[in-house]
C-alpha cells in the first residue's frame, strides 16, 4: 500500500518527503541524463500529434511515419484538406489508423475554432497573440492587397508580418467595420473609401 510506505519512510528516519524530493529528483536526472519523451517532434502540434498516433504503438514506429507527415501536413487545416482515408493511408503503420484518423481531424477541427477564439479573447483583454481572421477580414486582406491566400491562418501568417504587433487587437476591428460599412462583399463603394488611392482592388481606377 502505498500509504503505508510514507509511513515506512517515517519509521526509518529517512527524512519528511519535502526534504526527500529534491535529491531524488537530483540523483535521477544524473542516472537518467537521457530521459526524455521518444517522440520526435519539431512544434506544439508535431507532438500533439505524435502523441495521438503513439496510442497502442511504440514511439519508435510513430517516428517512422511522422517525418514525411509532418511535411505533407504542416498546418492543422492540412489534416482536413484531404479525404480521410488518405492520411488513413498516410498514418497506417501506426495502427488503428482509423480511430486514429478521426481522432486527429476532430482534433485539428477543433483547433481551428479554439484557436480563434483564444485570438478574439487574448486581444479583448489587452494581449492579442495573433489577428483574428473573420470573413470580412479576408475579403478585405485580399482586396487591399495584403494576402494572396485563402486559407485563415496563412492570412492571418501574412497580415502578422505587416501589421505591428500594437495593433493587431485592433486591426480586424477596423477592417470588419469598413467591411461593413463601405467595403462590402458584393458591392463595394470604392468612391466613398478612404482607402481607395492605397487599394489595388479600387473599382474607380
Ligand atoms: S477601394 Fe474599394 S475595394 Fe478597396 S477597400 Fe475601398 S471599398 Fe474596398
Amino acid at each position: 500500500m502505498a500509504g503505508s510506505y510514507v509511513r515506512e519512510a517515517r519509521l526509518r528516519g529517512l527524512g519528511r518527503r519535502r526534504e526527500r524530493i529534491a535529491p531524488i529528483i537530483d540523483r535521477l536526472a544524473n542516472e537518467h541524463a537521457d530521459a526524455a519523451i521518444a517522440l520526435r517532434f519539431r512544434s506544439d502540434l508535431e507532438l500533439l500529434v505524435s502523441v495521438m498516433l503513439s496510442a497502442q504503438t511504440t514511439d519508435v514506429n510513430v517516428n517512422r511515419v511522422t517525418p514525411a507527415l509532418f511535411e505533407k501536413y504542416p498546418s492543422p487545416q492540412d489534416y482536413l484538406a484531404v479525404p480521410a482515408e488518405e492520411l488513413e493511408r498516410d498514418i497506417y503503420p501506426t495502427g488503428f489508423f482509423r480511430q486514429k484518423t478521426k481522432a486527429i481531424r476532430g482534433t485539428m477541427r477543433a483547433l481551428g475554432v479554439a484557436r480563434k477564439t483564444a485570438n478574439v479573447v487574448a486581444s479583448e483583454l489587452g494581449h492579442a497573440q495573433g489577428i483574428v481572421v473573420d470573413t470580412h477580414v479576408r475579403r478585405l486582406s485580399q482586396r487591399l492587397g495584403l494576402s494572396r491566400n485563402e486559407d485563415p491562418v496563412k492570412i492571418e501568417r501574412d497580415l502578422q508580418r505587416v501589421v505591428p504587433r500594437a495593433d493587431w487587437a485592433r486591426f480586424p476591428h477596423l477592417l470588419i467595420w469598413h467591411g461593413r460599412r463601405v467595403c462590402d462583399a458584393r458591392r463595394p463603394r470604392c468612391e466613398h473609401c478612404v482607402l481607395e488611392d492605397l487599394c489595388p482592388s479600387s473599382r474607380l481606377r
